[in-house]
């Protein structure tokens, strides 16, 4: 890589970002396409965020990719958000267009990249999906315009129902909100076609929980597990016990950080160089914890 007085930078914030593997793929897909920018992670607190954002303005940062605690709370600090990005009231995606900051969200499409890719059509499926925080949320707008029934469970069964209710205004009847229990999980499952875990049940350290019992799954069941850490959550291994189709967390990560470089760059993204830095990545630090 050369870096030269005409290198843009790209970068993520958050806190904490040290074990972000969106440096390594972003990189890595910059030097292939010879595009002459650069990534780079900085770990922002919640109280720095808006000396930050004006610091990427001032800097003239290209790009910008946001993850937690700043998902909700950057978009007081844009000049525009995409309409995706403020439905879900999150943006993890900022293009600094002419001096513009624009807020975008590309989880939920990252998401349903990730299940087409594996051969996973959502046209007339059933999903259902676990959890209504910031990744649900996405992955439920982008759902809820493709599948022909969405199912949203969470622990908070209030924030379910609210987020049927958006989704159902914008996109029709076909979504419902139930509180998470085993008993609606048994129900909802025999039914469905597409199961996703957007929990963090499942997530290091807690790596032998999973939101579903393993009995409850089936052979025609496709599983995405968003999680990514570890690479394979207990309910990705349950689910390939049972002969389920099963796609990995960082296909979406890997998907969603596609589009982000997209609209960098308005270049394709080289997803296969990505994926396999970020797999490099991993294999490097054992895991990602
Ligand atoms: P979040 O906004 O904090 O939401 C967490 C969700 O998990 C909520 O629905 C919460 O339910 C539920 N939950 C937490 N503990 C639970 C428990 N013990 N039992 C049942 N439900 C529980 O987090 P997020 O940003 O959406 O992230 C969720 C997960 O997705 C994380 O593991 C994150 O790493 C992963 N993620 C992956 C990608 C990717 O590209 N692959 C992108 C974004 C996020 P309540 O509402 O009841 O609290």
């Amino acid at each position: 890589m050369s870096i030269n007085g005409k290198t843009r930078v790209c970068a993520i914030i958050g806190d904490p970002v040290e074990h972000s593997l969106s440096p390594v793929m972003h990189n890595a897909a910059f030097q292939k396409l010879g595009l002459n920018l650069v990534y780079v992670a900085f770990k922002v607190t919640k109280d720095g965020l808006k000396d930050a954002i004006s610091g990427a303005r001032s800097l003239g940062l290209r790009g910008l990719n946001v993850t937690m605690p700043h998902k909700n709370a950057v978009i007081y600090y844009l000049d525009e958000v995409d309409s995706t990005a403020k439905t879900i009231g999150a943006v993890n995606t900022i293009l600094n267009n002419q001096e513009k900051l624009v807020g975008y969200n590309t989880d939920g499409k990252g998401a349903m990249i990730a299940l087409q890719e594996n051969g996973i059509s959502t046209e007339e499926k059933k999903m259902l999906l676990l959890g209504a925080g910031g990744a649900a949320k996405a992955i439920a707008f982008q759902a809820a315009q493709e599948v022909e029934e969405l199912v949203i469970v969470n622990r908070t069964s209030e924030k379910a129902e609210q987020l049927a209710k958006m989704l159902g205004k914008n996109f029709g009847n076909k979504v419902n909100g139930r509180k998470l229990s085993d008993e609606v999980l048994k129900q909802e499952l025999e039914t469905t076609d597409i199961l996703v875990n957007a929990t963090s049940v499942g997530m290091h350290p807690s790596v032998n929980s999973s939101p579903v019992p393993s009995d409850l799954l089936h052979s025609d069941l496709c599983v995405m597990d968003i999680i990514y850490n570890p690479l394979e959550t207990k309910l990705a291994k349950d689910a390939k016990a049972v002969g389920a189709k099963v796609v990995s967390g960082l296909d979406m990560l890997l998907y969603q950080g596609a589009v982000a470089f997209e609209i960098w760059t308005n270049c394709p993204a080289p997803v296969d160089v990505m994926k396999k830095a970020a797999l490099d990545k991993l294999a490097e630090q054992g895991d990602i914890h």
